[in-house]
């Protein structure tokens, strides 16, 4: 699944192709995305200039000056990469954006999960939007904030910062990596993590999320392949997906439990 870090690596990837370019047409092929794309999404946005490309959690926004805003989400499956007039059409291909300089920025979804929506609101009020938490990398997002928002809330620590109201980006893997950072055992409560540890809790998903988009920026260069979708990184992981096999720190076997219907996986000796 797209995570913040292929989001954001999205928008780095497709940003020197498409900024400040006008669009000439838009192509949808299959409008019944998890809402459908709107049927007068063309009307809006043909011949404006694609002026800022920005992230917002796992949502791309694609901003016309003085017209609105075209919000990407892509779901379970989805990808984004430049092609051209030439590019031949898969059948997951539901929508492209052709611009002026003939490069198509084109959205390959195979699960539908995701979305292509418009909105001339600002982009903060809109409801997909207005209840994010902060993004992980900005110092709004730092210890006295997340010991603050934690207090007395009795969930484990794992789904707390899984939370996208608490801080947003932080999936699955990224949350299980994390803990094992910072040394916090995924059970203990939220409410009950001291100001200390809030402090290497927040370091540590700084790094990990940092280190996937700069892994990401290497990895996933070409968004200019013709044949198919950018494949989505595999990060060197410390525990996810490692069940049994020895902690990178102490060789104690990794553990699995199941948290929320979600796999968690961490060291029962180095995580307190
Ligand atoms: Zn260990």
């Amino acid at each position: 699944m797209p995570e913040l870090p292929e989001v954001e690596t999205s928008r780095r990837g497709i940003e020197p192709h498409i900024l400040n370019k006008k669009v000439s047409s838009v192509i949808i092929r299959q409008h019944k995305l998890r809402w459908p794309i709107p049927k007068s999404l063309p009307d809006k946005i043909n011949d404006h200039k694609l002026t800022q490309i920005d992230r917002r959690g796992k949502y791309l926004l694609l901003n016309f000056a003085r017209s609105g805003t075209v919000i990407i989400h892509l779901g379970m499956s989805g990808s984004l990469r430049i092609c051209t007039p030439s590019t031949p059409v898969g059948k997951h291909d539901h929508i492209d954006f052709v611009f002026s300089n003939k490069k198509i920025l084109r959205l390959t979804d195979p699960r539908k999960f995701g979305c292509v929506l418009w909105t001339k609101q600002a982009i903060e009020e809109h409801k997909l939007l207005s209840k994010l938490g902060p993004e992980p990398l900005t110092d709004e997002f730092d210890a006295a904030y997340l010991y603050a928002q934690s207090r007395k809330r009795s969930c484990s620590i794992k789904a707390f910062i899984m939370n996208s109201h608490v801080v947003v980006g932080v999936g699955n893997i990224y949350a299980s990596e994390s803990l094992f950072m910072a040394g916090i055992n995924p059970n203990r409560k939220a409410g009950s993590i001291s100001k200390p540890r809030c402090e290497k809790l927040v370091a540590a998903i700084k790094t990990i999320l940092d280190a996937a988009i700069k892994q990401g920026g290497t990895t996933l260069r070409d968004f200019t392949r013709e044949n198919g979708q950018p494949g989505y990184f595999a990060q060197q992981l410390q525990v996810y997906g490692r069940a049994g096999e020895a902690c990178p720190e102490c060789a104690k076997p990794i553990k699995l439990i199941s948290q929320q219907n979600r796999s968690t996986f961490y060291c029962t000796q180095c995580q307190k």
